[in-house]
């Protein structure tokens, strides 16, 4: 059935196209003037004093992980240690004895202390405690933890990571990338024993951020470096009633898992479909594991390297599966040896559009320039800025000027797409737009117009999985009704801006 959605004006990235877009079923047919679209049989659904922009999109989401704070126990509100183990203990009080306890998004730096907690801080809960740092690199366990999974003195750090350990050599509860999986393995990871109906009802809110699509990062297994049951199949049974469309890019170490993903995917229905492959080759600022050419400015340490064994194979299977490649690369270092594996790609036959890097986080002047000459897609979130702001000077020094740059991206010819890394950020691309405009004053010549902020959210998310034009002829019927234009928006009022419905694959879900 065609319908015609009207409202004050149709905004994109490249300019007001009009004020209507002409839907058929699930595709747009035509966006242009209400006066001339508006036919017999047509029916109209009219936004008075609205602005349709394509639909808003997320490039880099963890669906399990959101859950998971939506319906876990989240600390990213504590000021003091004293409130996370308030916290901690309050929830314990509520659960059955001796199960263990699981909570995410500790974020240190938001501390009064301004340090991770230890075992010993832990230790006033009498069970098992795993706390996730709020970048997922880094967790903390409590002494009941440890002993449960057998973690003592004569523990080595385990290859990819590595256990934070007091004078006498003690693991003193940190635990680092893979040294995580060691402890989780027996307490849960962060995305455990999630319900399809916990993952449905944690993505509809999604909709009064404007969101309608998501490109999920999923493990094919387990949480990345955790133990416990599979991320994946979390969302293949919540995807046939999923209320964003979702595209899943699948973590694992074994190109088999991705056959089976895609197979399982294709079979599960709803608005979710197979993205590709996301591999990581280092970590994050936030846990100095963000792999770099020059040590941090705070400690002597250049991160951690890693890609998986067999990443070669990984990145061929998704390709000869129609997917994508996704590697996460947050340092300068890893930045440069990703960028070289997608030239050996590129030889093996590879599309260079079919490449994208997570985060690109830290990129030189000639990083960028290859970057672009390859034709890669950047994964980029502008979020990271307020966030990382205040702490990352300390630890990169002079190099700031190039972290999170996305002007200079956008020059060079790279194609952004925008996105939260939800939970790591709040999911709102408002939010994520407005950083990119303001930047919370770093590096203020890196601001970015407010045309090119909404086209990371929009069309460089829609570029990044080889889709074409948001709201060109044909394009999917996928559309966010805001209250004010986007662009003629402060970047301050930006993530105030009311959301009035969306339409995800020509349904609408109104919203007031
Ligand atoms: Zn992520």
């Amino acid at each position: 059935m065609r319908r015609l959605i009207t409202a004050d004006s149709v905004r994109t990235a490249s300019g007001v196209l009009g004020n209507a877009v002409l839907i058929d079923g699930d595709h747009v047919v035509e966006v242009g003037q209400r006066a001339d679209l508006l036919v017999p049989g047509v029916e109209e659904v009219p936004y008075p004093g609205a602005t349709i922009v394509p639909g808003l999109s997320d490039a880099h989401f963890h669906p399990t992980n959101w859950t998971a704070a939506v319906h876990r126990l989240t600390l990213h509100d504590a000021s003091n240690l004293d409130d996370v183990v308030a916290a901690l203990v309050a929830r314990s009080s509520e659960m059955p004895p001796g199960r263990p306890l699981v909570a995410t998004r500790l974020d240190d730096q938001r501390l009064l202390e301004k340090r991770l907690p230890t075992r010993h801080d832990l230790d006033v809960v009498d069970r098992p405690v795993l706390l996730f740092r709020v970048c997922g690199h880094i967790a903390v366990a409590n002494t009941a933890a440890l002993q449960a999974a057998g973690v003592g003195p004569s523990t080595p750090d385990p290859a990819g990571g590595s256990l934070d350990r007091d004078a006498l050599g003690h693991p003193n509860g940190i635990l680092r990338e893979t040294a995580i999986g060691i402890v989780s393995s027996v307490t849960g990871g962060r995305g455990d024993r999630l319900d399809p109906e916990e993952v449905v009802s944690a993505l509809l809110p999604l909709h009064e951020v404007g969101l309608t699509r998501l490109t999920a990062m999923v493990a094919y297994g387990s949480d990345p470096w955790c133990g416990g049951p599979s991320e994946l199949r979390a969302v293949v049974d919540a995807a046939a009633d999923s209320p964003v469309e979702i595209d899943v890019f699948v973590i694992t170490d074994e190109p088999d898992d991705l056959t089976s993903a895609a197979e399982r995917l294709a079979d599960a229905g709803g608005p979710v479909r197979f993205a590709g492959v996301k591999m990581f080759s280092d970590g994050s600022f936030g846990g100095h594991t963000a792999a770099l050419r020059e040590p941090y400015a705070d400690i002597g340490t250049t991160g951690t390297m890693r890609l998986p064994a067999k990443h070669r194979e990984l990145a061929r299977r998704a390709l000869e599966l129609d997917g994508r490649v996704a590697i996460h690369a947050i340092g300068d270092l890893a930045v440069e040896k990703v960028l070289d594996e997608f030239d050996r790609l590129v030889e093996w036959g590879a599309e260079p559009s079919r490449l994208r890097m997570e985060h690109a986080s830290l990129m030189d002047d000639a990083d960028r320039t290859r970057f672009a000459e390859i034709g890669a897609i950047a994964s980029m979130q502008p979020a990271f800025l307020p966030s990382d702001g205040p702490w990352l000077p300390t630890r990169l020094g002079d190099r700031m000027r190039d972290v999170f740059a996305h002007q200079s991206a956008l020059d060079a010819g790279i194609t952004i797409a925008g996105g939260s890394d939800c939970p790591v950020e709040q999911p709102s691309p408002l939010w994520g737009m407005a950083a990119a405009r303001d930047r919370n004053g770093i590096v203020p010549t890196e601001e970015v117009s407010a045309e090119d902020a909404l086209g990371m959210f929009t069309d460089g998310v829609a570029a990044a999985l080889g889709e074409r034009t948001p709201l060109s002829p044909g394009s999917p019927a996928r559309l966010t009704i805001l209250d004010a234009d986007p662009v003629a928006t402060t970047p301050e009022e930006l993530p105030t801006v009311g959301v009035r419905a969306v339409w995800v694959q020509g349904r609408e879900s109104a919203l007031t």
